[in-house]
């Protein structure tokens, strides 16, 4: 049969390319609906200080309310991401984490908005240098106030690029954290000369080390490569005490992680700057 002389993986591809392509279709009509009808929400998950046990920072999350179930982030970031949506989206988490940081402020807590990016919000959007510098405006808040949290691709992209948002933001004074640290292709070398301020070491080096040798030297060697180049690191996803003190002893900056809170709704989190301490 003409099926079985070709590979198998041609028919599949057909298939699965059809079915991702209706997904999208799919997908790109709620996330829209979704929007307007503000299904979406943040959660925070603080940062703090390894030194002096107190936030300094908090991460803004994203979560969509579909019906009964709350959908996690990697289950629809990169879909509306190459659907070209998450423009509008992330210009609303933008919007939604700073008027949150802007209450907190209000209330006597000043805290770091770190907010997460995704590839096309900057490399494809050219007026999101603008849209920052407005948002900042707009809720009162000092540009060193607001992080964004990109992969190490999107950094060397921007840059290799030549449209530099990233380093226009930098120049601002807005700071910039490579998130998931540890797994993409950064050399010593093209660190000193990106536009960044500070490295979140990947959870999977955190998850063994404690336990795992490997581990603790990619830890340590990240912690140590960071310092060498003038940039704060942070260790994410930091779930044990274990854990938090070998962090201590590699004289890691700050950690993040449920051994300290999971991402919470905004309005648990006083009660956490209460017991804490904010920076
Ligand atoms: P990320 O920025 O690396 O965020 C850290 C993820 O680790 C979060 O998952 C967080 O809930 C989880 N986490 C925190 N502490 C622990 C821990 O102690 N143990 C474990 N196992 N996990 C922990 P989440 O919230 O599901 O987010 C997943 C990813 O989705 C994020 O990874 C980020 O890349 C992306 N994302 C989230 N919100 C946004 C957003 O507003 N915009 C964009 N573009 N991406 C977002
Ligand atoms: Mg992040
Ligand atoms: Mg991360
Ligand atoms: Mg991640």
């Amino acid at each position: 049969k003409a099926r079985q002389d070709r590979p198998g993986g041609v028919m599949l591809f057909e298939d699965s390319m059809s079915a991702s392509l209706r997904l999208r279709q799919h997908l790109g009509a709620r996330v829209h609906r979704a929007i307007e009808e503000q299904a979406f929400f943040l959660l925070y998950q603080p940062q703090l200080s390894l030194a002096t046990g107190r936030v300094v920072g908090v991460e803004a999350l994203l979560r969509w309310r579909d019906g009964e179930q709350v959908v996690a982030p990697e289950q629809f970031i990169d879909v509306a991401d190459s659907a070209g949506l998450m423009q509008p989206l992330g210009r609303w988490v933008l919007d939604t984490a700073l008027a949150q940081q802007r209450r907190w402020r209000e209330q006597g807590w000043r805290v770091r908005m770190a907010v997460n990016l995704s590839t096309r919000q900057i490399i494809e959007d050219d007026s999101f240098v603008d849209f920052v510098r407005r948002s900042l405006l707009q809720h009162g808040a000092a540009p060193g106030e607001l992080e964004l949290e990109v992969t190490e691709t999107m950094v060397t992209e921007d840059m290799a690029s030549g449209s530099g948002r990233l380093r226009q933001l930098r120049d601002m004074g807005v700071q910039i954290a490579i998130d998931d640290f540890g797994t993409g292709y950064s050399s010593l070398g093209q660190l000193r000369h990106l536009p960044v301020n500070r490295l979140k070491i990947d959870r999977v080096f955190i998850q063994g080390l404690d336990t795992d040798p490997q581990d603790r030297h990619i830890a340590e060697m990240i912690i140590r490569m960071g310092h060498a180049v003038w940039l704060g690191v942070l260790a994410e996803g930091v779930e044990t005490t274990a854990q938090r003190e070998v962090l201590k002893e590699l004289h890691c900056d700050e950690a993040q992680g449920s051994l300290y809170a999971e991402p919470l709704d905004a309005d648990e989190l006083p009660a956490l700057f209460q017991r804490l301490g904010v920076a």
